[in-house]
Parts: C-alpha cells; structure tokens; sequence
C-alpha cells in the first residue's frame, strides 16, 4: 500500500492485526474454537494469563475467561495474586517461568514452551556469572526478560514500566548498577538518571529494527502523528519520540496525549488493544526498514506469534501436551529470585 509521496503506509486494517491467526480461520471457525477454549479453561480451573503482543484472539479470550492480557509486570503480579491453582501463560518462557517463581504452588503451563525471547537467550548464565563476578561492586539489576538463572544472581528484576523509577533510587542511593541484557533499555535508563550503568550488549529482535530515518520520513507524511516508541528501540528512534515508555504506558500515552493519528514503535500485537481503546484513533506502524534494506523484517515477535488459538486449544484438550507444556523451576533457584522480583513487586506497591 503506498501513501503521498510514495512512501509507504505502514497502518494495518483491522483483520491483519496481529497476522497469523486471521490466515487460517473464518469468523465461524473461530468463534466456535474460542468457545471451546473457553470451556476447557473453565474443566481445567485454569486462568489464562496473556501478553499485549499475543494474537488478538487470545488477549480477548484472557479478558473473557476471568483472566488478563497485561505488560509483564502485571502478568507477574495477577498470577500470583489470583485464586486458582492453574495458570495458563500466553507469552514467551521467562513470563512463564516468572508466573511460577512467584506462585511455586500453583501449576503454570503455556500453549508451547518453545516461545523464546532474545534478550533471554542472550544472557545465558554461566557468562552472566563472569560478568557479575569481575563487577563484584555493582548493584545487579536485570530486566524481567532472563533466565531463571539470571534472575536469581540478581539483586533487582525490573520490568520496561518500573526500570527507570528503581535505578534512578539506587542512584540516589550512591549504588554503582551493572545492567542486563538490553543495551537500548539500559542505554535510555543512563541517560534518563545519569546512574553509572555497566551495560550487557542483548537487544530485542523486534525494537532492534525500527529505524530512525525511515521513520524521520515517515513522520514527514503525517506531521500531525505522535509517536509512541518502546525503549528496547535505538536511541535514534527513541529521540524522535513524543512517548517513551512499556507496553502499559504506551496505552496510556495514547489515550491521554491529544493527537488523533499515531506512529508505534513496538510489537504490532499492541494494536489490537491500541484500537479497542481508541475507536477513533489511526495507529501506524513504525518502519523496520532501513535505506539499504533488501526487505522489511515485520515488528512481531516470532515467539510471541507461537501463541495462536490452535496452539492453546491443542494443549488444553490433551492431557499428555498438558502435562509437557508445564513450566518447570529448580526449586532453589526459584526461591532465589522469587527475593528480587518480591522486592520489584514492593517498590511498584
Ligand atoms: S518482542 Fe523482543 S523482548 Fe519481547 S519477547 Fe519478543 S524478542 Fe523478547
């Protein structure tokens, strides 16, 4: 689709929101596995937990059922608070194995444990552990999106919503911070408090493709847009932002600022509750192409987008995919990081 001046129209109509599950199912079909869905949670006393950046399908679904589609940390925070005894997290694997640090009783499964996340995989322990012990002096604050592992040689686990607030009171506080894994989020949080910050070099391979230029062009064609950029992006792209912040505060960005078009940068499964939110709004996509691009890499999560309605009807019909797709923690190690992400949970309290 091409706009003025050529430039492509990044804006997805409402049936490509997010892409995958819409390709194979008709409205009938869908609606008939949704209430199947909807009836295998219930015999299985499960609650379906689910991220912004999952298939539109399944956000509602969690909303429908009892449960919620929220940012990470309030994915966190509702599966520990809620009542039942099974939890049923539509996201990648930390926001699973997150669910079951903080409730060790309950019992946590996902639609497929294969949904991974960049930034995890690239922490992986035994390197992280050699780089917490030649910074003996630093204050260890890891983002959510780790390991178990990781999580548990930390002193802090912070989420996109709560990271700028914690490092800037560790900073007030004198405290030197050694951060993981995300470069760009670390990057805007030193900038942002002026803390002495030791970075580890992970990045999202979504928010890594934005591009600054082809968004300076973008936002050319629509001067009057505001744009919305989540901090795991290029500082390039984040300077060009009239909002800075996690999924949750992007929400809010556009439903509080008063501009009537905007241009996002993050995940395209955040339309979905972008456009429930705001009927009257335009939401565009921010570009992930550069000049030299030979083709533009889509802002949705691979790992994210394993999180169809199928995937979750499969697990929840059969007792033998029930049972492998448990999300499993060393117990120690469990209990080892339940401290940082408790005293997460009692900053933001
Ligand atoms: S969008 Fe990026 S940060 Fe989020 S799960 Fe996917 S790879 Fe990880």
């Amino acid at each position: 689709m091409e706009s003025q001046n050529n430039i492509p129209d990044y804006s997805l109509p409402e049936d490509r929101v997010p892409l995958f599950e819409a390709e194979h199912l008709g409205r009938e079909e869908k609606a008939a596995l949704k209430a199947e869905i909807a009836g295998l949670l219930k015999a299985r006393g499960a609650t379906l937990i689910a991220h912004y950046y999952v298939d539109g399908d399944v956000q509602d679904l969690a909303e429908e059922t009892g449960g919620t589609v929220a940012d990470s940390l309030e994915m966190a925070r509702f599966g520990r608070d809620q009542g039942g005894d099974t939890l049923v997290v539509a996201g990648v694997r930390f926001m699973g194995e997150t669910a079951k640090i903080l409730s060790p009783e309950k019992r946590v499964v996902m639609p497929t444990l294969e949904a991974e996340c960049s930034l995890d995989l690239g922490c992986p322990p035994d390197e992280f552990q050699a780089f917490c012990e030649a910074n003996p002096d630093r204050t260890v604050v890891v983002y959510a999106n780790t390991s178990a592992r990781v999580k548990a040689m930390s002193d802090w686990v912070v989420t996109s919503s709560v990271a700028l607030p914690i490092v800037e009171s560790l900073d007030a506080k004198g405290e030197k911070i050694l951060w993981a894994p995300d470069k760009h989020l670390g990057h805007y949080i030193q900038v942002q408090t002026g803390a002495d910050m030791l970075l580890w070099s992970g990045a999202c391979v979504v928010h890594e493709e934005f591009k600054s230029k082809a968004l300076f062009d973008l936002k050319a064609v629509y001067p009057d847009a505001g744009v919305l950029v989540h901090p795991e992006s290029p500082a390039a792209v984040i300077d060009i932002a009239d909002a800075v912040g996690s999924t949750s505060q992007i929400l809010k960005a556009a439903e509080t600022l008063p501009h009537e078009t905007f241009i996002v940068a993050t995940d395209r499964g955040l339309f979905h509750k972008l456009r429930q939110r705001n009927p009257g709004k335009r939401f565009i996509e921010a570009p992930t192409a550069g000049d030299g691009a030979m083709c533009r890499s889509c802002a949705h999560c691979p790992w994210m987008a394993m999180n169809e309605l199928t995937a979750l009807a499969d697990m929840l019909r059969s007792d033998a995919l029930f049972a492998a797709n448990e999300v499993l923690v060393d117990p120690q190690i469990g209990e080892r990081a339940m401290i940082p992400l408790n005293r997460m949970l009692a900053f933001q309290a």
